[in-house]
């Protein structure tokens, strides 16, 4: 399979909807044969590709091209025909257009204030128009007459109509055999080494024998390609290579996805048997001795979506199977609460359970507010932090040891620092979005014991993401506020009116409130004209709120004083909190109303709403005020994010503005997964498809030992070899 880096995919022409049930190949080729993936042509390679000489191998690697293989996966990145592509005769000044044509002369031209302009004339059906690239006279040597062009850029008027190519491509150079086939034009990844029309003439040259071997790598048998609409992987390729509408280029982009999140989550699916099929979990066994009088003693109903996960949190605890599952819910959404049932369930059974929180500032509050509800049960809550007192925290130590420590909260260094806890039965981890495969199989063994897994996270991500990144977990969706919440207001400032801001922070403070104000930065940057914490705090300490108790708080500080100056806040010490988006991990200050975020276009949305969530927590309205002076694009999506309550919407949103490459880079697991084909915006379906039929295919022949397996097994092995190493699969 190419071992090519994710690349964003474009087609420029709108999708067609209907596509992906047109296949017209309605061949009867039986997928699940009976032999493995032999060494196929495919496997050869590309110095045997014709047009191919020892020169081009390596610049061909460097694109990601080193077999037969690579180059039926080195698909366009970029499709034009009648609807993208402008006759020259009808281009207009002020817009932005596309053209294709000959080059019929060339040259650089000086002008007076010494920069010097590379122009080319080039002609199509309609008539000629003049190019003109300002400042690159090197094109004179990379372009020649003859080549057929395809540039796209705005239109301007300059002695006569000029288009100033912001892109542009050589499709063909005279003498060599051209690829345009139909009246769709294809753009394939090239680089310096490879331009572009020696890759579309290496692909001409080898496409067809090509496309006689590409179904020797089907894996898909014709009633699963039939149910999902989707062509044979020769088709496929044909329609993405050679499209003759731009319609088929959607057809195999949607087959080439499916085997993308197909395989993606077959590992998952191999990762999640071994965690929680293979060997078997702890039985839990519900009395609802603790749960009935915990449920009467709350003075409101679970809200629909607390009560749903609880049903399914219980459904894996009762069952011999373990639980490894995700539950993500917007802050307030009641994870806490949802948490505190589930290890009731565990408790019941004679097991213990832990909570493991990610800083000791929020494990201690964890466990003020489950002690407030357990302890009247008789149900013992012990914390265990690093701040305790050495006799204070040998006492818990002993506690958990024997067992009579039933819920025991802390931070991650309950696990890692060896604490003995004789029955554990339930590890739930707080606020770890950012936690990684193995990270989470680190906590799957304690002491011989198997734990179940509850992950909180209050970073909502949209499903088809969530799924792609976690597709070893379960998935649990608090999608629902309890009632009565006051949202919080959302404004939009200009600098210009930060006096008033800043006002209006005062006057909240005066009213017994606090406020955080965040900056991007911790310090100053030159390159960047953006305010940074540490300068601000000066200013705004001595300046603004002379007569304030001021704060600051950023990632650099040493950890004991990032948490004393949290502790100063949440007791009230500071009315004003300085800070970078360190905050953003679930503290909840009640009395702060006020959360101010300076150079707001600098964040995502999904950060932006993370930073929102830590006011509002209290009796009070809350405000969160953005401040930007920003163009139209970033106002746009401030403006959106203002109307935008719900963190699972403002989540969609930043993946629609951002594009997934963006998302994935945050995170090192989803880095891996390099989707290419796959969009998590429109592929849903698909998503959900492919992870359903991945988990039933493990579940059925876990190791694909099947002979009819193999070829499934052979791929897999392909694509992912190195992580299943890593995870201990396959
Ligand atoms: P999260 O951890 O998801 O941010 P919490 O569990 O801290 O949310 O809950 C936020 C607040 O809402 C808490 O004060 C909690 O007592 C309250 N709460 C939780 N569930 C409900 C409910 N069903 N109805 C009303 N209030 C609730
Ligand atoms: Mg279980």
């Amino acid at each position: 399979m190419p071992s090519i880096p994710a690349r964003s995919w474009r087609v420029c022409s709108p999708h067609d909807p209907g596509a992906g049930r047109r296949d017209r190949s309605g061949g009867a080729h039986v997928a699940r044969g009976t032999h493995a993936v032999s060494y196929s042509q495919l496997d050869r390679p590309a110095q045997y590709l014709k047009g191919v000489g020892p020169k081009r191998v390596d610049p061909l690697g460097r694109l990601g091209i080193i077999t037969a293989r690579d180059l039926l996966y080195h698909t366009p990145r970029r499709y034009d025909d009648a609807s993208t592509i402008q006759p020259v005769r009808s281009l207009q000044v002020g817009g932005e257009a596309t053209v294709m044509g000959r080059v019929r002369s060339k040259g650089v031209i000086p002008t007076r204030k010494g920069l010097r302009i590379f122009q080319a004339v080039v002609q199509d059906e309609s008539g000629m128009v003049n190019l003109a690239w300002p400042g690159q006279p090197w094109l004179d040597r990379k372009i020649r007459e003859g080549d057929v062009l395809l540039a796209t850029g705005p239109v301007r008027f300059f002695h006569g109509l000029q288009l100033q190519p912001r892109e542009f491509t050589v499709l063909d150079r005279e003498g060599m055999k051209g690829g345009e086939r139909g009246h769709v034009f294809v753009t394939y990844p090239a680089s310096e080494d490879v331009p572009q029309w020696v890759i579309r003439h290496v692909v001409e040259a080898n496409l067809d024998a090509l496309l006689e071997h590409a179904d020797h790598d089907e894996y898909l048998d014709d009633e699963v390609r039939g149910a999902l609409g989707l062509p044979l992987l020769s088709e496929a390729f044909r329609r993405l290579h050679r499209p003759e509408g731009i319609g088929d280029a959607e057809v195999g982009r949607r087959r080439l996805a499916f085997d993308e999140l197909f395989f993606l989550q077959l590992l998952h699916a191999q990762v999640r048997y071994h965690a929680i099929q293979e060997d078997p979990g702890i039985e839990h066994r519900r009395t609802n001795e603790l749960i009935r009088p915990l449920h009467e003693a709350l003075p409101f109903q679970l809200t629909d979506a607390q009560a749903r996960v609880l049903r399914e949190i219980s459904g894996d605890m009762t069952s011999s199977r373990r639980m490894n599952r995700l539950v993500q819910g917007d802050v307030g959404s009641g994870k806490t609460l949802v948490a505190l049932f589930a290890m009731l369930v565990a408790v019941e059974g004679g097991y213990q359970a832990a909570l493991m929180a990610p800083t000791e500032i929020l494990a201690e509050q964890h466990h003020e507010k489950i002690a407030a509800l357990l302890e009247p049960l008789g149900v013992p809550v012990t914390l265990v932090t690093g701040r305790m007192s050495a006799a204070a925290k040998r006492a818990a130590l002993e506690a958990v040891a024997d067992g009579s420590a039933r819920v025991v909260v802390g931070t991650h260094a309950l696990i890692q620092e060896g604490v003995e806890f004789p029955r554990l039965g339930l590890v739930v981890v707080d606020e770890q979005h950012r936690f990684g495969v193995r990270q989470r199989m680190a906590l799957a063994e304690h002491r011989g014991q198997r734990p179940d897994i509850l992950i909180m996270s209050a970073t909502p991500i949209p499903r088809s993401l969530a799924m792609t990144l976690y597709g070893d977990l379960d998935l649990s969706l608090l999608d629902e506020l309890p009632p009565g919440r006051t949202p919080v207001r959302t404004s939009l400032r200009s600098p210009h009116q930060r006096d008033a801001v800043y006002a209006f922070v005062e006057e909240e403070v005066g009213r017994g409130h606090q406020a955080y104000v965040v900056f991007p930065l911790v310090e100053e940057s030159e390159k960047l004209d953006l305010r940074s914490a540490t300068d601000e705090f000066a200013r705004l300490g001595k300046e603004v709120f002379p007569h304030r108790r001021v704060g600051l708080l950023h990632g650099k500080l040493p950890s004991d004083e990032k948490d004393r100056v949290m502790r100063s806040f949440r007791d009230g010490e500071l009315d004003v909190l300085v800070a970078t988006t360190v905050i953003e991990v679930g503290i909840d200050v009640p009395r702060a109303s006020v959360m101010v975020i300076e150079h707001a276009e600098r964040f995502g949305l999904s950060q932006l709403h993370q930073l929102r969530g830590r006011v509002g927590r209290g009796a009070a309205e809350s405000h969160c005020v953005l401040v930007s002076d920003t163009g139209a694009e970033s106002a746009e999506r401030l403006k959106l994010f203002r109307e935008t309550a719900d963190g699972f919407e403002v989540a969609r949103a930043d993946l629609r503005l951002r594009g997934q490459g963006d998302l994935f880079g945050a995170n090192q697991h989803g880095r891996d997964a390099g989707l290419r084909f796959a969009d998590l915006l429109t592929d849903e379906e698909l998503l959900v498809e492919a992870q359903r039929r991945a988990r039933e295919l493990v579940l059925e022949d876990p190791e694909l030992e099947h002979p009819g397996n193999r070829r499934i097994r052979d791929h897999l092995h392909q694509r992912y070899r190195d992580r299943m190493e890593l995870f201990g699969v396959g």
